[in-house]
């Protein structure tokens, strides 16, 4: 019986890991992960730069390092028993007292000819990440939910030259912006994005940031019955949801989408187990 398994294998993961070594604990993680898609992380403390695959495997490996067990198996269920949790990946069945759910956010990306092409080059994900590369130019923001208001009061610290693309969609919200409703057909450039072309016209922008929809849900934490909203887990400030003995840190439970934070939630959660196996 583990007294934790952590379930995600990113910066929140293995950050509680290191603080929960002492514990008996696994990490589960899969081969992607939210650093995957990172060309450089250039706001890091310690670092003037580093790929996000780079990090990812100097974080495992620094765990492994210090003894802790990171298995790469996705998790398919976990199951509350009496006073404890059984974890089923597409290898084992594991048992263990407490779960931190650590499984990050993944973004929407668009079906639109040129997007994967030009994602990281002109095309973000992130308006906190890399809206600072934008100060003062001309950029697109698609969407029309509450996500792309978020991410829109996060841009306007940079640039007020926004374009809002809905893609077709209708917006509910009266903004001080243009909106171009009509669909979009393409992403257009050289080396980096310059155009987006929709049915009727073509819009010259220096970058264009995504925010369809909501982040993927979280399958896992609505299988086993924990409360979310707008798919991201609910925690107390224990970082303890709403199941005892489940936590949650990182992405998954909202809030600023960055490394830093993820680790501050990492702490959190980590205290939040120990006094939690403390009192079991
Ligand atoms: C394009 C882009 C640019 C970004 N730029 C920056 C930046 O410059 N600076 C910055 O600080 N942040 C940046 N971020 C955000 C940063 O990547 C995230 O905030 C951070 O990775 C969150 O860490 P996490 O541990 O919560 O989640 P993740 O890093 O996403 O890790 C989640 C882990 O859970 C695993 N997992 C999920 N489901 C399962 C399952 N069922 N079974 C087993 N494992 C599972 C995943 O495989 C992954 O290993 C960027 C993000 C994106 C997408």
């Amino acid at each position: 019986m583990f007294d934790c398994i952590i379930v995600g294998s990113g910066p929140a993961g293995i950050q509680t890991s290191l603080y929960l070594k002492h514990k008996n604990i696994l990490v589960l993680g899969q081969e992607t992960n939210g650093l995957n898609d990172l060309d450089l992380i250039k706001n890091l403390y310690g670092f003037d730069e580093i790929s996000g695959p780079e990090l990812m495997r100097r974080g495992i490996l620094s765990a492994q390092n210090q003894g802790i067990l990171v298995n790469i198996e996705s998790v398919l269920s976990i199951e509350k028993m009496n006073n404890h949790f059984k974890v089923i990946t597409t290898k084992n069945t594991y048992e263990t007292l407490t779960v931190l759910l650590a499984t990050g956010k993944p973004r929407i990306p668009l079906k639109k000819k040129g997007f994967l092409s030009f994602r990281g080059r002109g095309i973000h994900m992130c308006s906190s990440c890399d809206g600072f590369f934008y100060k003062n130019k001309k950029i697109a923001l698609i969407g029309s939910g509450p996500y792309m208001l978020e991410e829109l009061k996060v841009l306007e610290n940079f640039t007020t030259d926004i374009t809002i693309f809905t893609d077709g969609a209708d917006v509910d919200y009266v903004l001080n912006y243009p909106i171009v409703k009509e669909e979009i057909l393409e992403f257009i450039g050289e080396k980096r994005l310059n155009k987006i072309e929709t049915i009727n016209n073509t819009y010259e922008v220096f970058g264009a940031f995504c925010a369809v929809g909501f982040p993927q849900a979280n399958d896992l934490a609505l299988k086993l019955g924990i409360i979310t909203e707008n798919s991201n887990i609910i925690v107390d400030n224990n970082y303890e949801t709403n199941i005892k003995g489940v936590f949650a840190a990182g992405d998954c439970i909202g809030g600023m989408m960055q490394i830093t934070k993820a680790l501050n939630d990492a702490l959190g959660a980590s205290i939040g187990i120990l006094d939690y196996l403390r009192n079991i």
